[in-house]
């Protein structure tokens, strides 16, 4: 039977969510888009039905504000929450949830403005509010963290008794023309980025300064690419819920051009979230450089190029040490053809609609919040090769 979803952010990850469900009507019988600008909305609804994909209704909400969000669920009875708008908006979604029993889902976790600091924490924190709400929250259905720890559930599940160890790889191969523009929300991105560098290994916590480790590594279907150790927040879930885990890792790309513009902004103080004033108003360096860069819901028209986002998985099977590597490639020309974005976002957006579908149609459920390693990876994975998302194994020799 159909089912209303409700997703809150209109930029370029809520854009791919839109049109997926919309391909996917048969679950999603009623979609409706919300953001804090609801001409954005608009513009996204028309393109959908341009493309044949049927109507979404829009509405404008801020997602700060657990009453209007709540008011907004009501209005649509709806039965998921597809919270793609910023990180800071999560707690209050997820009360906002809490508050009318409704299903949550999101794709990257909880971050203060004021702090550049993520964790699960406070939405952890939420989980026996979701259990008395009778509801289930879904954190960090993306691609990383979301596929990336669906693909180690399935390594866990199919190929090992024991986990060992686990690199993460992302690259983004694409080039969009500008020296300098960053694939989703900047002020995000370089908050993540600009972050010392944090692994997990022997059950502890080892932190090095940002960038400072660098690695060659061979991506299939793209090359060598340089690529840096940096935090992510899928590993602390993921050393929880991996039993017999030694070490995780992950690793992103960067080209040295993006680098050197990165530093050259670091050391002038623009990527600060310490408020200055300025001609008596006070402003955040960061946020005031994210309204001078490109947006990146613009990059999609010009992004060419692909994604190689994987696992790298060591372990025993049957006493015996082995290795796979799981994968996706996607190409953003592609993304663009079919969603009007960019890889970035389709990539993330993608498996926010698969969570949300499987939560949906009950193949994942329970009552509680949770991350994605906790359910059973194998209806996620059938449902990447079927959405625009397949994936490859590799056993390593
Ligand atoms: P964008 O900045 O393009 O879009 C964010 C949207 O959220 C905008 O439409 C914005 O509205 C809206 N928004 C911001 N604040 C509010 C608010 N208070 N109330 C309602 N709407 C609000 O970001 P992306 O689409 O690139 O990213 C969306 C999310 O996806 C982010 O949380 C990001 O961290 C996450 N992400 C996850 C990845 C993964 O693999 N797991 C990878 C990439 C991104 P307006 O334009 O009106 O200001």
């Amino acid at each position: 039977m159909g089912k209303t979803a409700l997703i809150i952010g209109a930029g370029g990850v809520g854009r791919v969510v839109a049109h997926k469900t919309a391909q996917n009507r048969d679950i999603f019988e009623k979609i409706v888009l919300a953001s804090r600008t609801k001409s954005k909305c608009d513009a996204i609804a028309s393109e959908v039905a341009n493309r044949g994909l049927g109507e979404i209704i829009t509405d404008r909400v801020d997602g700060d504000n657990i009453d209007e969000v709540a008011e907004l669920i009501e209005k649509y009875q709806a039965d998921i929450v597809i919270n793609v708008a910023l990180p800071y908006q999560d707690l209050s979604i997820m009360d906002a949830c809490i508050k009318t029993k409704t299903h949550y889902l999101d794709t990257a976790n909880y971050e203060h403005p004021d702090t550049a600091k993520f964790e699960y924490k406070e939405q952890w924190a939420r989980d026996e509010a979701f259990k008395q709400a009778g509801v289930l929250g879904l954190l960090g259905s993306g691609f990383d963290p979301g596929v990336t720890n669906v693909f180690i559930a399935y390594a866990q599940k199919h190929h090992f008794d024991e986990i060992h160890y686990i690199d993460i790889f992302d690259c983004n191969d694409g080039d969009h023309g500008y020296p300098f523009a960053t694939n989703f929300n900047p002020e995000i991105n370089i908050r993540e980025i600009t972050a010392n560098g944090r692994y997990w290994e022997n059950g502890e916590w080892i932190e090095i300064p940002a960038l400072s480790k660098k690695i060659d590594w061979d991506y299939p279907e793209i090359g060598v690419r340089d690529s840096y150790l940096i935090y992510h927040e899928e590993m602390e879930s993921l050393v929880q819920n991996i039993p017999h885990l030694k070490r995780i890792r992950f690793f992103m790309t960067f080209s040295e051009k993006y680098l050197t513009h990165l530093r050259v902004l670091e050391n002038v103080g623009m990527t600060s979230i310490e408020p200055i004033n300025f001609n008596g108003q006070e402003i955040v360096p960061l946020q005031f450089l994210k309204a001078i860069l490109p947006d990146p819901a613009t990059l999609g028209e010009r992004t060419k190029g692909k994604t190689n986002i994987g696992v790298y998985v060591t372990g025993v099977k049957d006493g015996k040490e082995k290795t796979i590597y799981i994968y996706n490639v996607s190409q953003h020309e592609e993304a663009y053809r079919e969603t009007g974005a960019n890889g970035v976002s389709y990539t993330t957006g993608v498996p926010a609609m698969i969570g949300a579908k499987l939560i949906l149609e009950g193949k994942w459920n329970g009552e509680g919040v949770f991350n994605m390693e906790e359910f059973d990876p194998d209806p996620f994975m059938e449902e990447l090769n079927r959405q625009g998302l397949p994936w490859k194994l590799i056993e390593v020799e």
